[in-house]
């Protein structure tokens, strides 16, 4: 039996994650299950799974999570200690499905014990790469890529050697507003954004694809994880969404990964890695679709890519600061705050102040250090929201 554990087990990877593990239960012995406010879906599944612990971040909820659990065997706990005691606890597979920067400590310390991190958490790789991969180095273990891009792109690299890759290409639906004019996306609403062409997802994801910051985060993610230079990657606009990313050899071949819209795929290839093995994913029908589209992402309809580039060519703690005063800026946009296109404008002001005053291009990347330089980033990009 295969020991796991799910961090964020009550979101969208997380329930993806629990249907995989469902309908194998022979295979699987659940260490721990993580969750945030959604005590009543981690006592459910926790149950149902036999959990050894279920684990809701936030301490308020545990009594109401403990009278769930009563009699159920599965012990109950709460707040940040028991997040790191769960991740500390032995399996051979952990999937870290945190949303946000506090997904970044479980992982860790689940990598400090050797286990095989299955990485769906964007901000890990954004903020800390060298910090996620040097740890999981130091003790022997393996950290797998869950986001669906880098998945194919690790799928299409099987067999090969790093050497003879000339390009990394990285599709994106191009968002909801990939056929405005692009005039109109001053005027965007929160209503507009929120609505994506091609996936079902929650609002936070579905406005970062539509500005394109999703896609930054996955570039970035992409030169740390696969540690190539910034300039093999590139983006393409894939309306289909059905080539999930591509890589390019030094032959002029390209290896695409075609699959359905359906996040179990690159969750159970985790899972079962490095064995291939049956899924509960539609099968494409390929005559019926026709047709796949690409066409050249616009600079100024997403300024995100550029802010992208230029933390990919910084290095050190840009990673941290980006993705903080993006968070942030997106909070603003959603309370009404600034546009659509002041997303962009506020974290390419946080990054530029920070990188003339302070040490962001400091490469020794500690816990410590990303955590001030997110604190930092968030209050900057406060300031320049409430200042217009
Ligand atoms: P969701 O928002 O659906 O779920 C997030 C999970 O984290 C929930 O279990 C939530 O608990 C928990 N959580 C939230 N805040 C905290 C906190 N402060 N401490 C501990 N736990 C917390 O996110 P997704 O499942 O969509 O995404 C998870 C990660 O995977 C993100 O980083 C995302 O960018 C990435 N990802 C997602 C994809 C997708 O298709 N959804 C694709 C690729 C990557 P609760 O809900 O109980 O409050
Ligand atoms: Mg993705």
């Amino acid at each position: 039996m295969q020991k796991v554990s799910i961090f964020g087990a009550t979101g969208s990877i997380g329930q993806n994650t629990i249907d995989l593990i469902k309908r194998d239960p022979k295979a699987y012995d659940v260490v721990a299950l993580t969750g945030g406010h959604n005590v009543g879906q981690l006592a459910k599944d926790a149950r149902a799974l036999g959990a050894d612990v279920a684990v809701t971040a936030y301490e308020e909820r545990l009594p109401e999570l403990r009278a769930m659990l009563a009699r159920s065997g599965v012990q109950a706990a709460a707040g940040q200690a028991a997040l790191e005691e769960a991740a500390a606890r032995p399996a051979d597979w952990i999937m870290s499905a945190i949303v946000g920067a506090a997904g970044l400590k479980p992982g860790l310390l689940a990598l400090e014990h050797g286990t095989t991190l299955a990485l769906a958490n964007k901000e890990s790789l954004v903020t800390a790469g060298p910090l996620l991969l040097g740890t999981a180095n130091r003790n022997n273990a393996t950290v797998l890529p869950v986001d669906s891009e880098h998945s194919a792109v690790f799928q299409a690299l099987v067999g090969e050697t790093m050497d003879t890759v000339e390009r990394i290409i990285i599709t994106a639906s191009g968002g909801a507003f990939r056929d405005w004019p692009i005039e109109a996306l001053a005027h965007a609403t929160l209503a507009e954004a929120s609505s994506h062409p091609n996936w079902d997802m929650g609002q936070r994801i579905t406005i970062d694809s539509a500005s394109m910051f999703n896609k930054s985060m996955e570039l970035i993610e992409t030169k740390e994880f696969f540690g190539v230079s910034p300039d093999i990657i590139e983006t393409v606009i894939h309306p289909e969404s059905l080539i999930h990313a591509m890589v390019g050899y030094n032959d002029g071949a390209i290896m695409a990964h075609v699959g359905p819209h359906d996040m179990r795929h690159a969750i159970g290839y985790a899972l079962h890695w490095p064995e291939r093995k049956k899924l509960p994913v539609d099968r494409l029908d390929l005559a019926q679709i026709g047709t796949l589209t690409f066409r050249a992402p616009e600079d100024a309809r997403y300024p995100a890519l550029r802010l992208a580039r230029y933390v990919m060519e910084e290095g050190g703690l840009t990673g941290a600061a980006f993705n903080a005063a993006k968070e942030q800026a997106l909070d603003g946009f959603i309370a009404g705050q600034i546009g659509f296109l002041q997303m962009a404008e506020v974290v390419e002001q946080v990054l530029d102040k920070m990188s003339a005053d302070s040490g962001l291009t400091n490469d020794d990347i500690t816990l410590d250090n990303v955590q001030q330089a997110d604190h930092l980033a968030r209050k900057q990009a406060l300031e320049i929201i409430k200042n217009g």
